[in-house]
């Protein structure tokens, strides 16, 4: 078996072990691949060290590099049919949303190689005639790049291509659960002509795999995609080198419903909010906040619709929505709406697996909502990362933007309403990387991307996901060097 790439060559895992990849909609085996630990992060490293140290890809210059990753962008809209159907096949996700999710990982190609010719050091003035003062940009050098299970292309598409545009070299760890498009696209990535050691890719469990690369000295960089307990790892392993951390985590997004908002257009993205991917979205709009004088009707009307979505496995063109990833991804589920209804929540829908024969064998869970939810109750405190929404009421627009910032979380979410100026206001005083007003869920290559508070300290996509993986350099070159004889 040859599924790491370490060093420009595809190899076995040391210990020689390996995992089955099963399709979440129906425990079908997708693939057998090679299943890493820390000795081959380690030589993944060393690899990637070497080839930043002496290789020619962190010298290469911005137009060259930029074209190969226009090249890479090419070849992932020539393959798009079979990376859409491996991420269905890992994931579980519908094909028509693995689709986009492609879609999603040429444009950040495309971005970040027409990103990268166009931006510039600077010239400074040193206000002197005797000197050159130049501020410029370098790469940051070795990178970790570890993701996680739920959008596996976009998420390393989003790592790899600024990486790559800044001139690092990398190790990528992609979740254990979804290695199938990580592995494709460092095939890719070959094709293109990168040059052997700047991608390294090694497949294992996040301890074995994927702690070694965040504590190894030789590592300049950890770049991490993933929940909120491993991102506090990460980061306490990356403190003992000082490595530069980007982190993106959970999130427990309000998605706030004032009474004038446009009701039938905020109910149907109140549900694509949240049941999109069955909830396995880090920007889900978990949490509906509703204005109380429309209330009752809002979440009846959420209820009504959300008792009717038809689950069903990626090629099912019927389905809406899909299984959750895993048997204990189900389990910690059920546990998070248990623990809601111990803390008087009330179930309006849901809450349990279907009891239709035909998805017996995948890890669906019906939509789920929860109603009578306030401040205090876990439910509000954590993120499930699945088909669960829970409702708050709120009585004026003050009591909206705190209840929504009464959070460690600060991801994303939405402001509903007709009235312009009050959706404006409640937008800028959200805590929240990014605010949709009078929408959910979309996100453009060149706008960065980012949480606020605990959900994260990086930035992706947009010039900021490229600075991310950049040093700037002040360069001071003196014109006419003389002694200035201060110790004569
Ligand atoms: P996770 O934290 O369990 O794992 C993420 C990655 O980290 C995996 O590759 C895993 O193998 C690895 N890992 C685990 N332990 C590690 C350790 N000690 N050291 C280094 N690596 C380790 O997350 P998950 O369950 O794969 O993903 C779901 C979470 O990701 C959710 O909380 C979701 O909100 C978050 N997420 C955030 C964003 C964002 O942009 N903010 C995007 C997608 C997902």
């Amino acid at each position: 078996m040859t599924d790491l790439l370490i060093g420009g060559r595809w190899t076995g895992a040391i210990d020689e072990r390996t995992r089955e990849i099963r399709c979440p909609a129906d425990g079908s085996l997708v693939a057998v691949v090679d299943e890493g630990g820390g000795k081959d992060a380690a030589e993944a490293v060393a690899a990637a060290r070497q080839a930043f140290d002496q290789g020619p890809w962190p010298r290469t210059p911005a137009g060259p590099r930029g074209d190969l990753l226009l090249r890479v962008a090419d070849m992932v809209a020539r393959d798009k049919d079979a990376l859409a159907r491996a991420e269905s096949l890992d994931t579980g996700k519908r094909l028509a949303e693995s689709r986009l999710d492609v879609d999603d990982a040429v444009a950040c190609f495309r971005y970040y190689g027409r990103l990268v010719r166009t931006e510039t050091g600077r010239v400074v003035d040193t206000g002197t005639a005797h000197a050159v003062s130049r501020v410029v940009h370098e790469p940051v050098g070795v990178c970790a790049l570890i993701t996680p299970w739920n959008c596996p292309l976009p998420q390393t598409s989003w790592k790899v291509a600024p990486a790559l545009a800044a001139g690092n070299t990398f190790v990528l760890k992609p979740s254990e659960l979804t290695p199938s498009t990580a592995i494709a696209l460092m095939r890719l990535l070959v094709e293109a002509g990168l040059p052997d050691g700047v991608a390294n890719l090694v497949l294992g469990p996040g301890p074995e795999a994927g702690a070694p690369l965040t504590d190894n000295p030789d590592v300049d960089m950890v770049s991490f995609t993933g929940g909120l307990r491993t991102g506090r790892r990460v980061m306490a392993a990356a403190a003992g080198t000082v490595k530069r951390t980007s982190l993106e985590l959970s999130g427990k997004n309000p998605n706030v419903v004032f009474a004038d908002a446009d009701f039938d257009t905020a109910v149907d993205h109140a549900l694509t909010a949240v049941f999109r991917h069955s909830g396995q979205v880090c920007s889900a709009g978990a949490r509906l906040m509703v204005e109380g004088s429309v209330h009752d009707a809002f979440v009846e009307a959420v209820v009504h619709r959300a008792r009717g979505i038809r689950l069903g496995g990626p090629f099912d063109e019927r389905a809406q929505t899909g299984p959750l990833i895993s048997a204990a991804h189900r389990a910690r589920v059920e546990a998070y709406v248990a623990a809601g209804l111990a803390e008087g929540a009330r179930l309006r829908c849901g809450g349990t697996c279907p009891d239709d024969p035909a998805l017996a064998d995948g890890y669906y869970f019906l939509p789920t909502v929860l109603d009578r939810c306030h401040s205090g109750m876990s439910v509000l405190a954590d993120e499930s990362f699945g088909p669960v929404l829970t409702v708050e009421r709120f009585a004026s627009e003050d009591e909206a933007v705190r209840l929504a910032n009464d959070t460690v979380y600060g991801l994303a979410g939405a402001v509903w309403s007709g009235d312009e100026e009050r959706a404006r206001r409640v937008a800028s005083r959200l805590r929240l990387g990014t605010v949709w007003i009078n929408d959910y869920h979309p996100c453009l290559p060149q706008a960065e991307w980012g949480g606020f508070k605990q959900s994260g300290t990086g930035r992706e996509l947009g010039p900021g996901g490229l600075a991310e993986y950049r040093e700037t350099k002040h360069i001071w070159r003196n014109t006419r060097p003389r002694p200035r004889g201060w110790f004569a």
